[in-house]
């Protein structure tokens, strides 16, 4: 299987009509050929006038560029639908088909109330893999998805809080991406900043319908304990895709590590 970056790489050569060995050698030295990597293309307003207008090879850059800092590309590598092990275990096999049905679904879904999928459950018990599946089969058609590890995200965006145009900035990495994957969310210590950062970017894709991939060690019902203006619209966004692992003695990673039982 091809790495993400190789895919990513795929994309932007297509997206931009590079085509090996087919172009002049001054034009090789840019990555997209439409914007010359500046990120913009020049169009013409309703008016007439002359605009910049970002590149659509941006998204697609940015999210690359943030799951190589983040080290997931490794992880998209290794975890996908075709060696996510089942077990013959009921639970299993029913979320991982619930991950596949909402990938095929998702250019229906994608603007719907309902376009979102939540995986609950305990550490090793398979949903970060199920969630990172999901991923990396959207970026390789083509669907941006941006990868916020929670904790580490929720950290930066409070360092930036006193600085308007650094923390817009930032945040908006997580509202304005066609795809959203929380990774981990509610992770850790939680303080009221928190809460308020992880409102602003939940309701601003709820208002919007824009999907959201999330993985959690809490139960829908914790969710709503926790925040119920959060933990409610995430609910309704995931209906019919709410995929619990949390049965006992489950331990993907013990099992997959050579048949130990987790009790
Ligand atoms: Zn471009």
């Amino acid at each position: 299987m091809d790495s993400l970056n190789e895919v990513l790489e795929k994309i932007l050569q297509e997206h931009t009509g590079k085509q090996a060995g087919q172009q002049p050698k001054e034009q090789k030295q840019y990555e997209c050929q439409k914007c010359k990597d500046t990120g913009f293309v020049e169009k013409v307003d309703e008016k007439g006038y002359p605009i910049s207008i970002r590149c659509d090879c941006y998204k697609i850059r940015l999210a690359k560029k943030i799951m190589d800092q983040s080290g997931i590309s490794t992880e998209f590598r290794k975890k996908t639908f075709d060696n996510f092990q089942t077990l013959q275990d009921k639970q299993l096999v029913n979320a991982k088909r619930k991950a596949m049905q909402y990938v095929e679904g998702f250019r229906q879904t994608e603007n719907t109330r309902y376009n979102s999928i939540l995986f609950c459950g305990q550490v090793g018990a398979g949903k970060t893999h199920l969630g990172t599946a999901i991923c990396g089969t959207l970026m390789k058609e083509r669907i941006a998805v941006m990868y916020m590890a929670y904790r580490n995200a929720v950290t930066k965006l409070k360092q930036t809080i006193t600085d308007e145009e650094g923390y817009s900035k930032e945040i908006n990495l997580y509202t304005s991406a066609r795809v959203l994957y929380i990774d981990d969310l509610l992770k850790g210590r939680l303080t009221e900043a928190d809460v308020n950062i992880l409102y602003e970017i939940v309701n601003y894709r709820y208002m919007n319908n824009m999907p959201m991939i999330v993985s959690t060690e809490k139960s829908p019902a914790e969710l709503v304990d926790f925040d119920e203006a959060i933990g409610s619209r995430l609910i309704e966004m995931c209906r019919g895709n709410i995929i619990q692992l949390s049965g006992k003695g489950l331990n993907y990673r013990l099992y997959g590590n050579g048949g130990v039982s987790g009790g």
